[in-house]
């Protein structure tokens, strides 16, 4: 269906027919339930599966939805729904869920392109069933309550929806109508993230039925790479230290990561020369991965200080936070990774950054003005920090 810039709709058919993924949506197939088996499989449905398939690869593609689908605005309000209802399916049988994660993206863009036209009366109802407070107001504004507003507005990381520069009064946020359309998109976004429960057997009947769709999307979005500056090259992380590493490790093993963890192997990797897609990506396989949290906090910590970033914290600092891994990791699934590390245990050594150097690794900062500065490509002095002089050993959080 064709969206109607501008206009609202005029039922609640015609609402659930542009949002098929707000809640009651189903009744678009009229009290008559699809199985799961059905959607998979029943040749009645290919429709919708092919165009399903198409919202997976454009999401892999681009999750900024810049990808027009024709055959989905040309499609009924059955085989929308449909289409969605099997992207669902088959993103929570994905090996991965950062797979879900980017399409969510691409979905929650794809609604605010409507959501960004349409009337304040279209966005409150929209909002309301998404469980979100928001009334419109005469003129042409519109308010959210305050934790409404907290919710949706902290994984948006442009400076301008920060709390600080809003109208705020009486437990209210009165924004501009195209705010409120952005807002929405992340209620859209954090809906279409949460992966549907699927049983064992239905795991495997659809990575059976769409192998070829899930391979296809693998191939799309392959395991991370590492990428330096052009300043520093490639940088190199199996000479990172023993925490760096085992904090990698557990974040691609889908474990949590503590605050301090994250906080230190972000800094690490930007002084290490990481550009920033390379530092966000290592954040993907953890558990409440969020895009757009990542990126602001990864931007928040090596746009620091006028660009030069938050430095890594010291041994000491890591030790206190249970994050030292010196003593080897047993569990590692490499056996390099398994004995205590002597490096580690050198009196001189003081902290991440100056042993990644000691091996050999590149240890870039920016300066002041934000042009990067080569401190010590090779000449490690064993007995003096690697930490430069405005290295900073506490974080954000
Ligand atoms: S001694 Fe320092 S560099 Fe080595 S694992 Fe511990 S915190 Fe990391």
């Amino acid at each position: 269906m064709a969206a109607r810039h501008g206009s609202a709709p005029r039922d609640e058919r015609s609402l659930f027919a542009e949002y098929t993924f707000l809640p009651g949506a189903e009744s678009l197939l009229g009290g008559e339930p699809v199985s799961i088996r059905s959607l998979l499989e029943d040749p009645a449905y290919e429709r919708a599966r092919s165009i399903g398939r198409a919202r997976v690869l454009a999401a892999a593609d681009d999750p900024r939805a810049t990808q027009n689908l024709a055959e989905l605005d040309a499609a009924g309000p059955e085989v929308r729904y449909l289409s969605l209802l099997f992207d669902q399916i088959v993103l929570a049988a994905a090996p991965s869920a950062a797979v879900l994660r980017r399409w969510a993206v691409a979905e929650a863009k794809r609604s605010h392109s409507r959501l960004s036209t349409v009337p304040s009366d279209e966005l409150v109802d929209v909002a309301q069933r998404l469980g979100f407070t928001m009334e419109a107001r005469p003129d042409d504004r519109v308010a959210l309550r305050l934790v409404d507003y907290l919710r949706l507005a902290v994984p948006i990381r442009e400076g301008d929806y920060r709390l600080a520069r809003q109208d705020v009064g009486n437990g209210w946020v009165v924004v501009a109508r195209y705010r409120a359309a952005r807002l929405l998109q992340e209620a859209v976004r954090g809906r279409l993230s949460v992966p549907v429960p699927l049983a064992d057997d239905v795991r495997a009947l659809v990575r059976d039925r769409e192998a070829e769709l899930l391979d296809a999307i693998a191939r799309r979005m392959p395991a991370p790479v590492a990428r330096g500056t052009a300043s520093t090259g490639a940088i190199r992380p199996t000479l990172f230290p023993p925490c760096i590493r085992k904090m990698q490790r557990s974040l691609e093993a889908g474990e949590n990561l503590s605050h301090s963890g994250r906080f230190a192997l972000a800094a690490f990797l930007h002084r290490a020369g990481a550009d920033f897609e390379t530092i966000v990506d290592a954040y993907r396989g953890a558990p409440d991965f969020d895009e757009s949290v990542t990126r602001y906090q990864v931007e928040h910590i090596t746009h620091h200080d006028g660009g030069v970033g938050y430095g890594p914290p010291e041994c000491d600092t890591l030790r206190s936070h249970g994050l030292c891994v010196r003593d080897g990791d047993p569990s590692a699934p490499l056996p390099a990774d398994r004995p205590r590390d002597p490096l580690c245990f050198e009196e001189w050594l003081r902290h991440p950054l100056q042993y990644y150097r000691t091996k050999g690794g590149k240890v870039i900062e920016r300066d002041g003005a934000g042009d990067r500065v080569d401190l010590s490509p090779s000449g490690a002095t064993p007995g003096t920090s690697a930490a430069p002089a405005r290295t900073r050993s506490t974080g954000p959080r």
